[in-house]
């Protein structure tokens, strides 16, 4: 009897327990994200401050990356009150950029300047009309001792083969065409910043904008299906962006950017397609540019250049490289109809997200942020919509004549 009703007692218990946990769980799914309100440096004679105003508690975790030098802060997913793409620092801080990396965490980046290290770290509790402040102290040190706390790339298992086309083939099956439309950048990465009267308008952001007017304007004729790689504000790997166009077996890739250069007067859109040669020296440079995103974040790249070569030697077929050529052909005359072209708009060049491994391909700089013309251009609805409606010709031409789908 005393064991039954020691038994009826536990599960009780555990019942009660399980109803607690169980409210406790609801309200932290109803809980908002932290909010940054305010981002401060400050320097002293031997310490820079790093701080983050908030209003809830957050979880951290800092390294270190070499070469461009490089503090990464990991914290809870935040809220950032205002938004300015990359912004510059103070004392030891050259610059900093922070985003969404994934859902869950948000990232800083700090470049620094000398070889430094966080000296302290930690989260102060409210006080008075204080919030709670996140604070990084960065103390200077020797290049050794800077080189110790360097992230070691971790040996990963050895890959699996990749295979080029997945088992089912739902190219065949599906009635609309998919076309997978790339945002550049995002999260922490802002991408290419505007020009004075445009700071506020980043890379990742106008390049948003754009994208969700074209895929509107490419659903719209009922013959495409669009998948975006990203819909927010978030940060993606490059060739996480290429393998969801591979993944969904779609049949044209799209990554939409926008170009930047040191003269304030260079305007026009350019068309790129992959090709281990770049087509010419400002090519490669934006290429360069480019590819940087992975490495902006603090990922370790050992992995990607494995997996990049291995794509180039085996994977990236003559066949897909044609058709992205003939996809390019397609776009530039209708483009030219909508905005200023550069000359020679169909170049070429190296860059990662292109290297998907069957779906045609090209990579698209609408205009220079840089140039107040076509930042201003860019960011208009109705240029947007110009853009889609250019896209969808191209499309329609390219599919029509020149794709045999399978
Ligand atoms: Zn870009």
């Amino acid at each position: 009897m005393k064991h039954i009703i020691r038994e009826i007692i536990k599960l009780c218990l555990v019942v009660i327990l399980g109803g607690v946990s169980f409210t406790i769980s609801t309200d932290s799914l109803l809980a908002r994200a932290p909010e940054v309100s305010a981002i401060r440096i400050g320097h002293t004679k031997d310490n820079t401050r790093f701080v983050l105003d908030i209003n809830q508690n957050i979880k951290f975790n800092i390294f270190t990356l070499a070469s461009p030098n490089r503090i990464v802060i990991d914290i809870s997913e935040v809220e950032w009150k205002s938004n300015f793409g990359g912004a510059k620092g103070k004392g030891y801080i050259d610059r900093y950029r922070y985003g969404l990396f994934k859902p869950g965490t948000s990232r800083i980046v700090l470049d620094v300047k000398n070889p430094v290290i966080v000296s302290k770290a930690f989260v102060i509790a409210p006080k008075g009309k204080k919030p709670y402040r996140f604070v990084v102290d960065l103390k200077k040190v020797s290049k050794q001792a800077f080189e110790n706390r360097v992230k070691k790339p971790v040996p990963r298992p050895a890959k699996r083969k990749v295979t080029t086309r997945p088992k089912k083939d739902l190219r065949s099956q599906r009635r609309k065409k998919l076309i997978v439309l790339d945002p550049g950048h995002g999260g922490h990465d802002p991408g290419n910043l505007g020009g004075k009267n445009y700071r506020g308008y980043p890379e990742k952001t106008v390049v948003l904008s754009a994208a969700q007017t074209i895929k509107r304007e490419l659903e719209k004729t009922g013959r495409y299906q669009v998948i975006m790689t990203r819909n927010r504000d978030v940060f993606l790997k490059l060739r996480n962006r290429s393998r969801i166009a591979h993944n969904k077996q779609a049949d044209l890739f799209i990554s939409i950017h926008a170009d930047a250069f040191k003269s304030p007067k260079v305007r026009g859109a350019t068309v790129y397609t992959l090709s281990e040669k770049a087509s010419d020296r400002e090519a490669a440079a934006m290429a360069a540019r480019e590819n940087k995103s992975d490495i902006i974040a603090g990922m370790d790249l050992e992995e990607e250049i494995d997996i990049v070569q291995s794509i180039l030697i085996d994977l990236v077929k003559r066949e897909t490289m044609n058709l992205s050529s003939s996809f390019a052909n397609e776009l530039i005359p209708q483009l030219k109809r909508v905005v200023l072209l550069r000359t020679r708009p169909h170049r070429t060049a190296g860059l990662i997200v292109l290297k998907g491994l069957d779906v045609p391909s090209v990579l698209v700089e609408l205009g220079y942020l840089t140039n107040s013309t076509d930042a201003k251009l860019l960011m208009q609805k109705e240029t947007q919509q110009n853009i889609g409606k250019s896209i969808v010709r191209a499309a329609d031409n390219f599919f029509n004549k020149t794709y045999v789908a399978n």
